[in-house]
């Protein structure tokens, strides 16, 4: 693969662009750099240039100073295949996460979850990891000046987030807390790029340059979640409390998506109930149980149904449990668990379910079981004292059963905590806790074929 021909041929068209547009103000900035080029300073000098030029402007934007000596490491597409796009380790957990979304139906049968990450991490133009930069030169583009030292704020305050803040120290417990924790960071970081950029007079978008291929709405985004939502709640605390507030929530980090998505929740400190999920008769492992969150909730609903009425019937939610069982006489059980503030929170997502089943053609088996393909789904619900509960079921090939006098609904002590926050210390360095389930994405209006900045 000649990895240095990509990004000629952008650099190519950008002069061109670049050269039209020397009248404008931005336009003679890059007109230098681009006669520099032309005078025969490489693509690494110009990426240095412009990468030390943001860490001088960092500190009149974010109030903070970066650390000294940042290194900016240039990579190609083949390192970042060889590094970045492998596999799970091969402790069988992509195989657990690929399992539980197709019983979810929020990918289809066939869709090989590691050929996603692979195009996933394709997609990759610049990420920060052990305290260096990192830009893919087939995707990024120094004369893009704008966009570039967007990109490049980005990934400093990635850097400047682990020099000041106890960024290495957070565990999260759940998915839904990794997804809150990852939206202050990548909120932050993009906030404060998007603060950069403004001051260079920029225009908005991204510089997409379809190499992702398509991936399953679904999967984006759950991706993009800590891009799309962490930049409203880390603004709604700037606007609030200006940059301090800010780096308190790194002391006291935000721990579920409905916090994000709602960021008066999170200054009024809402919490959530611990919910448990029924254990089933017999003997079983458990392969996986986590909570999953107020937005992972939306976006199993919204893979179905409108996005709308996703949204809306995921509202409400007050806590959940997801459980992967592996029964020792053969099959799994799948018990997702999900707590709502009232009656009409539940009974919205009932009919959202059933609304749901239509729209995938499931055949009815009564009034609240469904069969789809080889799943079977049954949905009960609890409306006794202690809150308000949804038992959404999924089985293959077998009859749900559970036994709920031994296994009360609110169940505080509860839990197999799983390990969703997977720091990589080995070297070579893999951009910044990749989580178990989610990783992170870039911004674009049309993610799936965007590139991404983690
Ligand atoms: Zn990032």
């Amino acid at each position: 693969m000649d990895t240095g021909k990509g990004w000629l041929k952008a650099l190519r068209l950008s002069i061109l662009v670049v050269l039209a547009a020397s009248a404008v103000a931005v336009g003679l900035a890059e007109s230098r750099l681009a006669h520099r080029l032309i005078e025969g300073l490489g693509y690494p000098a110009l990426c240095q240039e412009l990468f030390s030029e943001v860490q001088s402007n960092y500190y009149m934007v974010r109030g903070l100073h970066p650390p000294q000596g940042v290194r900016l490491n240039i990579v190609n597409l083949r390192w970042v295949e060889e590094n970045w796009a492998a596999g799970d380790g091969g402790d069988g957990e992509l195989e657990v996460e690929e399992a539980i979304y197709k019983a979810l139906m929020l990918i289809p049968d066939d869709v090989s979850l590691a050929a996603i990450r692979r195009r996933r991490a394709l997609s990759i133009m610049a990420a920060a990891a052990a305290g260096e930069v990192y830009v893919v030169e087939d995707y990024f583009n120094p004369l893009d000046r704008v966009e570039a030292s967007k990109t490049l704020a980005h990934e400093l305050t990635h850097i400047v987030q682990g020099y000041y803040f106890p960024v290495q120290d957070h565990v999260s417990t759940s998915f839904d807390e990794s997804q809150a924790w990852n939206a202050l960071i990548e909120g932050d970081a993009s906030y404060t790029a998007d603060m950069y950029v403004e001051r260079l007079k920029a225009s908005e978008g991204c510089s997409a340059q379809g190499r992702g291929g398509e991936m399953p709405r679904s999967m984006v985004e759950l991706w993009l979640f800590p891009y799309r939502y962490g930049v409203g709640f880390v603004s709604h605390l700037y606007d609030v409390g200006g940059w301090m507030l800010v780096d308190k929530a790194y002391y006291k980090p935000p721990n579920t998506t409905e916090q994000i998505l709602h960021p008066e929740k999170y200054l009024m400190g809402e919490a959530y109930r611990e919910v448990a999920s029924p254990k089933p008769d017999g003997e079983y492992r458990i392969l996986r149980t986590d909570r999953l969150g107020e937005y992972f909730v939306r976006v199993f609903l919204s893979t179905h149904i409108s996005p709308e009425t996703a949204a809306k019937a995921s509202m409400g939610w007050n806590g959940d449990n997801f459980t992967y069982y592996k029964l020792d006489g053969g099959g799994d059980l799948f018990a997702w668990s999900i707590a709502w503030d009232t009656r009409e929170d539940q009974e919205e997502f009932h009919a959202s379910i059933k609304e749901f089943m239509t729209a995938v053609e499931a055949t009815p088996l009564g009034d609240n079981a469904w069969r789809i393909g080889w799943r079977q789904l049954t949905v009960t619900e609890d409306t006794a004292e202690g809150g308000y509960v949804t038992y959404l079921e999924i089985s293959a090939g077998r009859e749900p059963r559970h036994t709920w006098e031994e296994n009360p609904p609110w169940d505080t002590g509860y839990g197999v905590p799983s390990a969703v926050e997977a720091v990589d210390a080995e070297s070579p360095p893999r951009p910044r806790a990749a989580s178990s389930i989610g990783e992170r994405g870039r911004c674009g209006e049309d993610p799936s074929v965007g590139l991404w900045e983690i």
